[in-house]
C-alpha cells in the first residue's frame, strides 16, 4: 500500500563543509541533531528507506559536514533532510565559546528554508546539557536573521535496547525534560518511522501554509 509519506525518491543533494557550500534555499529543510553515535544515521537512512544512501557506524566525530538528502513522497511532497554534524565527540576547548561550530550554528541561525530540528536522543543515556543548550540556542539563535520559526521534534533512539515496559516511560521522561512530545524509534525494527514522517509532514506544512 503507498502511504502518502511513502517515499519514491531519494537522493544525495549536496555535503557542505562551509555555509557558503551549501545550495542556494528553495525546498523546505528538516535537520537532524544529535550526540555522535546517537543512531542519526540510521534514523535517516530509514526515513529515507534507502539503506546504502547514508553511511552507518563511521567513526564518530569524523563527519564535520552538512548532508542534504532529498526525499520525495508518494502525494509529491519534497523536502530535505540535512545531517548535522554529530556533538559531543570531541571535547569542547577551554577558549571555544561555541559548542557546536560555526557550521551547524551558521545553519541553524539563518538558514531560511529551515522548518523543523529533530533532535535526537539515545533512550538509555537521557536528556544531557548539550541537549538542553541545543534547544535554547535554537530559541534564541534566528531572533535576528530572516529565518522563520523552526519546529522541534524530539527522538528517543534505540529503544529496542530497553525492555518493553521501561520503553514508554523512558520516551515520555525525554520529552518532559526537553519540554516537547518525545517519539520513539528503533531502527532494526524501523518502529517509530511511520508516526515519525508523520509528524515531519506536518511540520513543514504548517509552515508552509503560514507564509
Ligand atoms: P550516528 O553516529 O548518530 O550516525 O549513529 P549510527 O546510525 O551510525 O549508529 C551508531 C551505532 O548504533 C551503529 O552500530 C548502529 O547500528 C547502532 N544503532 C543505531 N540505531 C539503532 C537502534 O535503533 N537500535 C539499535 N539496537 N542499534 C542502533
Amino acid at each position: 500500500m503507498n502511504s502518502q509519506w511513502t517515499i519514491v525518491e531519494a537522493g544525495f543533494v549536496a555535503g557542505a563543509a562551509a555555509l557558503d557550500q551549501l545550495p542556494p534555499p528553495a525546498l523546505a529543510e528538516v535537520a537532524f541533531a544529535g550526540r555522535s553515535n546517537v543512531g542519526k544515521s540510521s534514523l535517516l537512512s530509514a526515513l529515507l528507506g534507502r539503506k546504502s544512501l547514508v553511511r552507518i557506524g563511521s567513526t564518530p566525530g569524523t563527519t564535520r559536514q552538512l548532508n542534504l538528502f532529498q526525499a520525495r513522497a508518494a502525494d509529491g511532497l519534497e523536502l530535505l533532510l540535512v545531517d548535522l554534524p554529530g556533538y559531543g565527540f570531541a571535547k569542547r576547548a577551554k577558549h571555544e565559546k561555541s559548542r557546536w561550530g560555526p557550521l551547524i550554528e551558521g545553519y541553524l541561525s539563518s538558514r531560511v528554508t529551515l522548518r523543523a530540528l529533530v533532535l535526537l536522543v539515545d533512550a538509555r543515556r537521557g536528556v544531557e546539557p548539550e541537549e538542553r543548550e541545543l534547544v535554547d540556542y535554537l530559541r534564541t539563535a534566528g531572533a535576528k536573521t530572516a529565518r522563520g520559526p523552526v519546529s522541534i521534534i524530539v527522538v528517543a533512539t534505540k529503544i529496542d535496547k530497553l525492555a518493553g515496559a521501561k520503553r514508554k516511560p523512558a520516551i515520555e521522561r525525554i520529552g518532559r525534560d526537553l519540554g516537547f512530545r518525545a517519539y520513539g524509534f528503533a531502527s532494526p525494527s524501523g518502529e517509530g518511522r511511520e508516526e515519525l514522517w508523520r509528524v515531519l509532514r506536518q511540520a513543514v506544512l504548517a509552515c508552509t501554509t503560514d507564509t
